[in-house]
């Protein structure tokens, strides 16, 4: 376990200049700013404050950063003591991570990294202003208007444009990978006719050679993205955001810097509520997907294919950190469909500008487009691409 934790006690989060807890980020600076002395100011990288970025070769067992720790569900107020005037104020740590001391009108945060889903080791702090972010979206929905809906079109607000940061588990991985099977290399191709007539059949035959195949190497895996609240786990979920959210990385998580509650300070945030172990499984198959994809360039001169019959990756060290990454999130529900209607979600990543989403679609307008363009073939390509309500 790493410990995270600033060396400030939860309480009193002073601006280093002149003290003051009047702190928060402005993404005109982006940084850090003290309201009071203008001071601005970046917490350190993550990785190079808690030693994050130590070789991966030399991982063993599993290191985890104290933000990663399992949530615990009872954990849903604390009593922080006011550094100012010695008052004890008690902050609901399930709705928000600071509060003001009744007796001095003090900012008080929590700065340790207690296991409430709230409290990641890093944050990513965002880049792209909200108008940016509206620039995007708007020319995202631009590009697909003919076939939006008319009533998104009405009901589309941009003040709803929230910012959002958004748990993921971001793993390093020291494995050695094995990949075992066959592959089959063409040594001859020829054709047999039999019959005549009516009855006349061609066949093409192949004869092949087949190997035995074995790739046995070290694999290390840096930065591996995991979301880590269920909700956005498509899983088991059909109204998840997690194709959208993934189709906007990646973060440059590499550039997280050490949580301090002001920089959550005016943006949403999602709690993580997934552990380590709920995502481990997924890690692993995560890895495995790129020991594969690895092996690749090795094997292309089969040419009539591999197949792996015995494969794994034994795992001998791995690393793990919670870290906040930026979202500008619209979300829109058809209003004319009540409760059963699905929430549609245009997401910017508020670091690189990748926007994807799901506009909603209109049946006629697809149709009518079709038809204008005279081809049916059209009509069932848009209908398909449509069930997916991805464009
Ligand atoms: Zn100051
Ligand atoms: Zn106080």
């Amino acid at each position: 376990m790493i410990d995270t934790s600033s060396a400030r006690a939860d309480g009193l989060n002073k601006c280093p200049r002149c003290g003051s807890s009047e702190i928060q980020y402005s993404l005109t600076a982006k940084a850090l700013v003290c309201s009071y002395c203008r001071h601005t100011w970046n917490e350190e990288n993550a990785e190079q404050a808690f030693g994050l970025d130590s070789s991966i070769a030399e991982l063993r067992g599993h290191t985890m950063a104290s933000g990663t720790s399992d949530v615990r569900d009872d954990l849903t107020t604390m009593t922080l003591k006011c550094q100012g005037c010695g008052a004890e104020v008690v902050v609901n740590v399930a709705q928000e991570l600071q509060a003001r001391c009744h007796w001095c009108r003090q900012t008080l945060s929590i700065n340790s990294q207690i296991p409430n889903g709230a409290v990641p080791d890093a944050v990513l702090p965002f880049q792209l202003t909200r108008e940016e972010a509206i620039e995007r979206i708007d020319a995202f929905t631009a590009k697909r208007r003919t076939f939006a809906d008319g009533r998104f079109k009405q009901e589309y607000v941009p003040e709803n444009v929230m910012g959002v940061y958004i748990p993921y588990l971001v793993v390093d991985g020291n494995m050695h990978a094995l990949l075992q099977g066959s592959g089959e290399v063409t040594t001859r191709q020829y054709t047999v006719t039999t019959g005549s007539g009516d009855n006349k059949r061609t066949e093409t035959y192949y004869d092949a050679d087949v190997y035995s195949i074995q790739r046995a190497f070290d694999l290390l895996v840096d930065d591996l993205t995991v979301e880590s609240a269920a909700r956005y786990d498509a899983k088991d979920n059909q109204r998840a955001t997690n194709n959208i959210l993934n189709a906007v990385q990646p973060y440059d998580t590499e550039n997280a810097v050490a949580y301090n509650s002001n920089y959550l300070k005016n943006f949403t945030s999602e709690r993580r509520d997934l552990n380590v172990r709920d995502v481990d499984d997924e890690v692993e198959d995560r890895f495995l997907a790129i020991a594969r994809a690895k092996v690749l360039p090795t094997i292309s001169g089969y040419d009539r294919g591999v197949r792996w019959e015995r494969e794994g990756v034994a795992v001998r060290g791995t690393r793990w950190v919670a870290v906040y990454v930026p979202v500008w999130l619209y979300s829109y529900a058809d209003s004319a469909k009540g409760q059963d209607s699905l929430v549609h979600y245009i997401a910017v990543n508020a670091r690189n500008g990748n926007t994807m989403g799901s506009v909603p679609v209109s049946h006629p307008k697809i149709f009518a487009v079709a038809c204008a363009a005279g081809t049916v073939a059209a009509v069932i390509g848009a209908l398909v691409g449509f069930g997916s309500y991805f464009f």
